[in-house]
């Protein structure tokens, strides 16, 4: 039996820990989760299609709270956006990138991570100061961060162009995240210095489908060629997937098929791995 007093030890400790998470809203608590670094980076391998090779990594944030549960990126990230917190957490991840993966991107000076940026980082210009004032010392090589950035950093299309022009000056590649789910993808493609092109995964998912969504896909793909982008399919799943993207020249692909977002020590050996002999 359990005693009547420790029963009620437990459910008063239950409920404290039940009304403190209701009065520290998520806001709250992941104010305090960037203050004690709670945040962190797991990175998904990015594949040469033609050879099989790791050529690097998309940096993805995580949130792990004190009590072990993850709040998904797709949840904080546009909550950190709305209350002003997105700088500080891009300042993170740009200084998680450097610390862990300067030896990586020492030996092997063909890989590269990428950073997602957020509408903030772009317009504010302040991302690539953080970036190259991080790197400073390093060892790491501008062309060896890509930015990723996706249509809600283009709403000011001046600005935006401005500071990937100031991107690539320094060295960075960039990359049009998302490609193909927004309203202006086009536009966008004819008015920005990009480097790269990432196929949205739900171009990549009507692949092979019966869904007459997949004609387009072939259309994105021709497209880049055409404007001389590189092409990274995003989400790649299956096999069949992998073997249309083939048939289309593509270069690059990332996904559950290759690998899921690893965190740091298992991505370096997955890259060792998967390394140009
Ligand atoms: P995203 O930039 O489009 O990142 C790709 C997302 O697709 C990641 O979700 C990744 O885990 C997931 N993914 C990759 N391959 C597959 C696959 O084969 N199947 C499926 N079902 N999913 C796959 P994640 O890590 O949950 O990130 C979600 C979004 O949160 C990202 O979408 C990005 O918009 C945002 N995000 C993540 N990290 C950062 C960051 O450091 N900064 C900013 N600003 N945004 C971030
Ligand atoms: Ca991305
Ligand atoms: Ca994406
Ligand atoms: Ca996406």
């Amino acid at each position: 039996f359990v005693p009547l007093g420790l029963l009620m030890a437990a459910a008063g400790a239950g409920l404290v820990i039940w009304l403190s998470r209701r009065r520290l809203s998520m806001r709250g608590e992941l104010r305090i989760a960037i203050r004690r670094r709670e945040l962190y980076l797991h990175y998904q391998p990015i594949i040469e299609l033609d050879t099989g090779i790791c050529v690097g990594a998309e940096a993805l944030v995580r949130w792990q709270r004190p009590d072990g549960t993850q709040v998904r990126p797709d949840l904080f990230i546009p909550l950190a956006e709305e209350a002003g917190m997105i700088a500080a957490i891009t300042d993170l991840v740009i200084e998680n990138v450097v610390a862990d993966m300067r030896e990586l991107l020492a030996e092997d000076r063909s890989a590269h991570i990428a950073i997602n940026l957020a509408a903030e980082d772009i317009s504010s210009g302040r991302a690539l100061k953080v970036i190259s004032q991080r790197m400073a010392g390093s060892g790491i090589l501008p062309q060896q961060i890509w930015l990723e950035a996706t249509e809600h950093g283009f709403l000011d299309i001046d600005r935006a162009r401005t500071m990937l022009a100031a991107a690539r000056r320094a060295g960075h590649s960039v990359a049009i995240d998302d490609f193909g789910v927004g309203y202006s993808s086009l536009q966008y493609l004819q008015q920005l210095p990009l480097d790269a092109l990432k196929i949205d995964k739900s171009f990549i998912d009507a692949i092979g489908t019966e869904s007459a969504t997949s004609p387009v896909t072939p259309h994105i793909i021709g497209m880049a060629r055409e404007l001389g982008l590189w092409v990274v399919a995003e989400g790649v799943e299956t096999e069949a997937q992998l073997a249309y993207l083939h048939s289309q020249h593509v270069q690059f692909g990332q996904g559950w098929l290759f690998s899921r977002p690893l965190p740091r020590d298992e991505f370096i050996a997955f890259h060792r791995k998967r390394q140009q002999q």
